[in-house]
């Protein structure tokens, strides 16, 4: 057992693995069709493997950060697709909506969203700016003792599929970049526009540009303060950040034993590929680079489980070396098959384009490196 685990946490490990072999490995090759795995979203969040941090109070099983890291982790290993379906709603929607949240929004959507009966996305980026998302232009106007939400989305996880959506926009001018900005639950209706967006990997995730037209909210949306929505959006980040090195983490894992296991039974010039000190080397690589990083991702876990103060410093590292190891991993195992790691039956080829998004999303790993460097300034 790894030093910074508990027995409960390898428990939480193996119903996510035991799943992940069950029910998720079955869908793969749906969700490589592009359908959206609703049905598996609902089976996890009864067993609470969905949100793993959802408050006992509405129904969750009120575990902590590093049980959802390892959950994250395992399911990564077969569907880095599932993985980040679950991290956003796990770490960026139910612990944030349990942090910020009014009574009346913990009441409607807590519960719903741990349970996997409802599915909500996490609308920050937009056509005009990604790693500048203090730029945003979504505006919600006060209009007749209401907001009136107007806006643009693009890349949304799920935005296909979600019944409802965590929206950040603009409340005030925009030369106050991050200190105009608010988060707004709002609701799928006819407000809403979606349509889908095909990228490189993690099909089936549902990735929408997703447009809100004139959508009409209660003072009860706005999720934290009036004008606070970037710090909610960053909070969440932080933790969604540390998935993401947990996903590459996982896919890490995956591809050195997908690796081991056709070195060993393919044979070349009379001898084991196995047999072969180079390949032997790649395998030693990715071990002491896969274990190196799962050091990092933990740490950072357990740093947020005991609210130490370097949290933000290894959450930013754990995604930016947990990003590149996947991508690394990956691209190592497939060259140690030759042309079965490139075949379409084969795992690898999926986890490699999977692990390329996890060097954009939520970060794409320069402003990682930004965030880290003014982290060591401070
Ligand atoms: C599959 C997928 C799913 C996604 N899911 C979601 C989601 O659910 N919700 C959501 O809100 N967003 C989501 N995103 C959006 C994602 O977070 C953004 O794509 C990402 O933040 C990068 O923004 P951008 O694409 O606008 O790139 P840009 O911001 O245009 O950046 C382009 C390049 O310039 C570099 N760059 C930009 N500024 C700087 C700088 N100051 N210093 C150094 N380099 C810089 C970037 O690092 C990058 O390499 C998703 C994206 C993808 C691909």
């Amino acid at each position: 057992m790894h030093p910074l685990l508990d027995e409960t946490h390898e428990l939480v490990r193996k119903s996510a693995a035991e799943f992940a072999e069950r029910e998720i490995d079955p869908f793969v090759k749906n969700m490589e069709n592009y359908e959206y795995p609703r049905d598996l979203l609902r089976d996890m969040g009864k067993l609470g493997l969905l949100a793993p941090m959802g408050p006992i109070d509405y129904g969750g099983p009120g575990l902590d950060f590093r049980s959802e890291i390892l959950t994250v982790e395992e399911v990564a290993k077969h569907s880095p697709g599932v993985a980040t379906i679950l991290e956003i709603q796990g770490s960026l929607i139910v612990d944030t909506l349990a942090t910020y949240g009014n009574n009346a929004i913990k009441e409607k959507y807590l519960s719903k969203a741990i349970s996997g009966e409802t599915i909500i996305s996490y609308a920050l980026s937009e056509p005009c700016c990604g790693s500048d998302a203090a730029a945003l232009e979504s505006v919600a106007r006060r209009e007749r003792g209401e907001w009136v939400l107007n806006g643009h989305k693009m890349w949304i996880t799920s935005g296909m599929n979600a019944d409802a959506y965590l929206v950040f926009a603009r409340t005030g001018p925009k030369e106050e970049r991050h200190k105009s900005i608010t988060a707004f639950m709002v609701d799928r209706n006819k407000c809403v526009e979606t349509s889908p967006i095909h990228v490189i990997g993690l099909r089936g995730t549902g990735t929408a540009e997703v447009k809100f037209v004139d959508c009409e909210l209660g003072d009860d949306a706005v999720v934290g303060e009036v004008n606070k929505g970037f710090y909610v959006a960053i909070n969440s980040l932080n933790l969604g950040r540390t998935c993401v090195g947990s996903i590459g983490l996982g896919i890490a894992e995956r591809a050195m034993r997908e690796a081991i296991s056709y070195i060993k039974q393919r044979s070349a010039f009379g001898r084991s590929l196995a047999d072969f000190q180079v390949l032997q080397h790649y395998v030693a690589n990715m071990y002491a680079q896969t274990e190196s990083v799962r050091s990092l991702v933990y740490s950072a876990a357990y740093m947020r489980d005991k609210s130490l103060p370097d949290f933000l410093l290894y959450a930013h590292s754990a995604k930016l070396l947990g990003s590149r190891l996947g991508v690394e991993s990956t691209r190592v195992a497939i060259q140690m098959m030759g042309g079965m790691g490139l075949s379409t039956d084969n795992v690898l080829e999926m986890l490699y384009r999977d692990a390329k998004v996890t060097e954009i999303y939520e970060g794409a790993n320069e402003i990682i490196l930004n965030t880290i460097y003014r982290f060591m300034e401070k």
